[in-house]
């Protein structure tokens, strides 16, 4: 068979893929950061996003506790003080939770100064309740031509917003000594495109059977174990564990565990597993320096062609 990754990660125990069920918990901060104003008068969507803290979450930690399996969610800060006996439930139940912001918000519309700010009030959150995350993921994947340097400076091991490989590689700063791991998404298996339908957000994708999201990642699954990629859902539980879509997730678990050989576990094991292997030699990552560009590219600075004036 033809092979289309060239650089597999050695998966513990002759695992042939890893897997993770990652979950964005943002809750009701999505309506407060998208309309600061008013956002308490969108009642109705409020009560959409709150089924993911209220309703979702109690589903997801039973589906896993019946499968055994432990996994990461991404929790804004805000969130984690609004709703602290779910978050308790989670680190009870041994998964994991990544910063994912304090209020949602999108660090590449801030200054370098503002991101910090938002960035370390919500480091703050997570350090009042007695757990330091390891991993982090931007909000809607914003991360900022600054957000390397502040994940550094924070001893963040690993991101989790970026989209650049199909296995783990080390992101290196041009602004700061330091790396951290990138464990890379993939938008294909993002259940926004699938299931996002809101009015108020203006996101109304076509309500489709929850089988065509399972058929998509499953195929999307598929190609990862027959490469030795990695096989990673960004999911948010107001979406995709609502009751008919919760039955994707057992179906794909169910079809993972059956193969015998897919690691499903958290983004923090998938992080210490390839920094060992890369400490031990038995595995080299691809790096990437950010940010990529320093400044809008400089043919801009010439009026090109069709390009208004001014
Ligand atoms: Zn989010």
């Amino acid at each position: 068979m033809l092979t289309l990754i060239d650089n597999p990660v050695p998966w513990p125990n002759g695992a042939r893929c890893a897997a993770a069920f990652t979950w964005d918990l943002d809750g009701d901060s999505l309506i407060h950061i998208a309309r600061p104003r008013d956002g308490d008068t969108y009642v109705s969507t409020t009560s959409y996003l709150r089924y993911g803290p209220e309703v979702s979450l109690p589903r997801i930690l039973k589906i896993y506790a019946h499968y055994g399996l432990t996994q990461t969610f991404f929790v804004p800060g805000w969130i984690v003080e609004r709703y602290p006996a779910q978050i308790e439930a989670i680190l009870a139940a041994g998964h994991e939770i990544g910063h994912h912001g304090y209020l949602h918000e999108s660090y590449n519309q801030q200054t370098k100064d503002d991101e910090l700010y938002w960035f370390e009030r919500a480091l703050a959150t997570y350090d009042r309740i007695g757990f330091r995350p390891k991993g982090f993921r931007a909000p809607l994947n914003e991360f900022s031509r600054h957000t390397l340097d502040h994940l550094i400076g924070a001893g963040i091991e690993y991101d989790s917003s970026l989209m650049g490989d199909d296995v783990p590689y080390l992101l290196t700063s041009r602004a700061r000594p330091g790396e951290v791991l990138e464990i890379p998404q993939n938008m294909a298996c993002d259940d926004y495109p699938q299931y996002m339908h809101s009015w108020d957000f203006g996101i109304e994708m076509p309500i489709q059977p929850p089988s065509k999201a399972l058929q998509l990642w499953t195929e999307e699954f598929e190609a990862q174990y027959e490469n030795g990629g990695l096989w990673l859902s960004t999911w948010h539980p107001f979406l995709s564990a609502r009751t008919a879509r919760a039955k994707v997730m057992i179906a794909l678990i169910e079809h993972m565990q059956a193969k015998g050989d897919v690691w499903i576990t958290t983004m923090g094991a998938i992080n210490d597993h390839v920094r060992a292997c890369i400490a031990d030699g038995s595995w080299a990552p691809r790096r990437d320096l950010l940010p990529y560009d320093i400044s809008p590219i400089p043919e801009f600075a010439r009026t090109m062609p069709g390009q208004p004036k001014g």
